[in-house]
């Protein structure tokens, strides 16, 4: 049994208000899978990078225990590239540079070795591909999560939708959620949402934490309250890499289990936020992860005295 994640492995340039990156390694891949590597062990990468990406950072997935077997490496080309500037308030952000590079022709090979995969993390990519992978699989994984962005559903609206008719859970942001339902208010955004296909919707809002609907049922997550947000690049991936990760560990997909996965995903972006790129999720330890977890239990728990 594994754990597959499909995305971008690419180069980052970031501008917050504390600072600016030449080109880092980043990715929705790159996030993801870092992330559900503390939760679950078999985790396997599906991605393409040109052969200007470092063989250095290709081992750091190895050394996280995380399968490359289906990471092709495109010789002659160039990775993708993704360059964003952030406003003061974090919670918002320009996109300067989207280049497809590598990902413009992007044809996923699925390994046999991956075919035993139960959950699968459609991370955000061309939603083409996002459903070529499904289709590439002989067997249906029990949960298939897929994330994406407004930039697909400015391209690839229609192939969005194809894609989202495969789908178990959905995360995207809010303001992603109000574009693709043409709905402002939440409520009534994930009521149509959920009538496209997936039967569970996460809605991420940044320093605000997270929604989850299903059916009649909604939870409603806390983020926790952090002095330094250095930046927020990547907390997307690394929540949804964080929240598939530990369904994976727990086996079972169920709206109990998936209140605590969101809580898992929340605790791993809220490291993530902490420094540029992927530095501080490339080395929590256990009692970090569990101290920040218990973290967001004592913020939200309280009782009500009747
Ligand atoms: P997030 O902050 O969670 O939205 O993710 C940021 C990461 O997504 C960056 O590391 C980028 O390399 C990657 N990214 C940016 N734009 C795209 C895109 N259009 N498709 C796939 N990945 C992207």
């Amino acid at each position: 049994m594994s754990l597959v994640v499909i995305g971008t492995v690419a180069f980052d340039a970031i501008e917050t208000p504390f600072g600016k990156t030449d080109k880092i390694v980043g990715g929705a891949a790159t996030y993801a899978s870092l992330s559900a590597s503390y939760f679950y062990k078999n985790v396997k990468i599906v991605a393409v990078v040109g052969d200007d990406f470092p063989k250095e950072d290709i081992q750091s997935f190895e050394d996280h225990g995380i399968s490359t077997e289906g990471l092709q490496i495109k010789q002659g080309e160039k990775s993708f590239f993704w360059s964003g500037k952030y406003h003061t308030d974090m919670n918002s952000r320009d996109t300067l540079v989207t280049d497809l590079n590598v990902l413009a022709d992007f044809d996923p090979i699925i390994p046999e070795s991956y075919q035993d995969c139960e959950f699968l993390l459609l991370g955000n990519l061309v939603p083409q591909v996002q459903l070529t992978t499904i289709q590439r699989l002989k067997k249906r994984p029990k949960l298939v999560v897929l994330d994406t962005m407004n930039f697909w559903m400015d391209v690839a609206m229609n192939d969005l939708l194809v894609v989202l008719k495969e789908v178990d859970v959905l995360t995207i942001n809010d303001a992603e959620a109000r574009q693709l339902s043409g709905e402002y208010s939440l409520v009534k955004a994930a009521e149509k949402i959920l009538n496209m296909g997936p039967k569970y919707l996460i809605i991420k809002k940044g320093e605000h934490g997270a929604l989850l609907f299903h059916e009649n049922q909604v939870f409603s997550a806390p983020a926790l309250p952090l002095a330094e947000v250095f930046d927020p690049t990547g907390a997307g991936d690394t929540f949804a890499g964080g929240f598939i990760g530990y369904l994976a560990k727990v086996g079972t997909v169920n709206f109990h289990n998936m209140k605590n996965a969101i809580i898992y995903g929340s605790a791993l972006a809220s490291f993530c936020v902490e420094k540029f790129g992927t530095e501080r999720i490339k080395n929590l330890s256990e009692k970090e992860i569990s101290d920040r977890v218990q973290e967001f239990v004592k913020l939200s728990s309280f009782t009500i005295e009747i």
